[in-house]
């Protein structure tokens, strides 16, 4: 990547303030799923090892009125310390004199978590004060938070203003080197398949996506909006009012014979349908239609067989979103089938990456995560990475300073 990345920087007795993406579920003041944590090891222990002195900051879900228990990072620092077996000194806030003086304490190889820095509106304003306050913390910068590139937030581009140097972690360096192979070069046909509930993050970049690749497969809640945008009913389906034009404008730019001729967009034409009102109550709607008082919950199994066949002449796989509310095991088996025929696709030769909390969830579930060739941390960071967006994020990471190296090429 044409960026500064950890193994350049000096660490060793430098207070190394480091952003990761700690924002996983918790239960009862447990951590539920570690993987965001234990993908940042490398990185964390690269630092420590090195006698750098390690300052953590993160965000933690979406917390609206300042500092409130539920969203501290505590349970974070306390996992964490069991994983490096290690203390992990917690901040009582992110910014603030008592926390800089934490930070001056720490010797070589010590550990700080700040905490929680959407305790502050200041943070996803990118505020400049505050990106000043986060940054006096450290001497230089790494940021190892994929899953949160993709927003221009204090604690992931504004700091780097106020930092000399500003380096990219390994995890979000193998994140860039993989990602960019679909991004430069990509070995057609290029199936992309979106799912998932996030409609608004995702379908911006919808547009953008269309000209790069040769299908693109629309299932889970995301569906019905694409579907009510062409007037196909949709019962009481998750709906995102708000992005009905946007949805109706991409129909059109895919309806359009050029210059996407070869493209491939596909809607479900059959659904598993659950009552608006009871679950227990479910049923394959073997129409793209969906009645009243119904709501979609999967995709259908026509739908299943027309996106596997897609699936299987692939050489290139980007997945995001599931297919349906597959937390639910009666409405899961629209996304394991996915998942296994992406699996299939990988061990064909395909290069695959599935990427986003939900969706890497959805592999454990159907046990295919090792036959995934790229398993990336980021849904709507990698999604805006593939569409060819610049993520702020990395684009706010210092320059190499030496002479850069050849730029990576795709293994194609
Ligand atoms: P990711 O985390 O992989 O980026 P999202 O967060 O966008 O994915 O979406 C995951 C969520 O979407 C899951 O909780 C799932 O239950 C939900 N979902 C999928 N299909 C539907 C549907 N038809 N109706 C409502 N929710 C859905
Ligand atoms: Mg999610």
């Amino acid at each position: 990547m044409d960026r500064l990345v950890l193994d350049d920087l000096e660490l060793k007795g430098k207070r190394v303030l480091t952003r990761v993406d700690f924002n996983v579920p918790l239960s009862n003041g447990k951590v539920m799923d570690d993987t965001r944590i234990q993908a940042a090891l490398p990185t964390l222990k690269k630092i420590i090892g090195d006698g750098g002195k390690l300052v953590l900051m993160s965000h933690l879900g979406r917390p609206k009125a300042g500092p409130t228990p539920e969203f501290s990072l505590k349970p974070v620092a306390a996992h964490l310390s069991q994983l490096l077996g290690k203390e992990v000194k917690m901040a009582p806030d992110c910014v603030g004199e008592e926390v800089q003086k934490m930070a001056n304490a720490l010797q070589e190889g010590e550990i700080l978590m700040l905490e929680n820095t959407r305790f502050y509106k200041e943070e996803t304003k990118n505020d400049a004060e505050f990106s000043k306050k986060l940054a006096t913390l450290g001497e230089v910068f790494v940021n190892d938070a994929f899953g949160a590139a993709h927003r221009a937030h204090a604690s992931t581009e504004g700091v780097t203003k106020h930092l000399k140097e500003s380096a990219a972690g390994y995890l979000l360096q193998a994140e860039v080197e993989n990602l960019n192979k679909l991004l430069e070069a990509p070995q057609k046909p290029y199936v992309v398949i979106l799912g998932g509930a996030k409609v608004s993050d995702k379908i911006k970049v919808i547009h953008n996506l269309v000209t790069r690749v040769s299908a693109l497969l629309i299932g889970g809640g995301m569906a019905y909006t694409f579907l009510k945008a062409k007037e196909i009913a949709i019962g009481d389906s998750i709906l995102d009012v708000e992005h009905l034009a946007m949805a109706h404008n991409t129909l059109i730019v895919v309806r359009n014979p050029h210059p996407y001729k070869k493209l491939k967009f596909v809607l479900p034409s059959d659904h598993l349908i659950a009552r608006a009102n009871n679950d227990k109550e479910y049923q394959v709607c073997e129409a793209a239609e969906i009645p009243a008082g119904w709501k979609g919950v999967d995709i259908g199994p026509k739908t299943v067989a027309e996106f596997k066949e897609l699936i299987s002449t692939a050489q290139t796989v980007f997945w995001n979103g599931p297919m349906g509310i597959f937390e639910n095991n009666a409405f899961a088996a629209g996304t394991v089938e996915i998942a296994k025929a992406v699996a299939a696709a990988t061990e064909r030769g395909a290069f695959t990456v599935v990427g986003g909390g939900d969706s890497i969830a959805a592999i454990e579930k159907a046990g295919v995560k090792d036959r995934i060739s790229h398993v990336s941390t980021g849904g709507g960071a990698s999604l805006e990475f593939l569409a060819g967006i610049d993520l702020p994020g990395i684009t706010a990471l210092s320059k190499p300073r030496k002479k850069a190296e050849p730029a990576k090429k795709t293994e194609a």
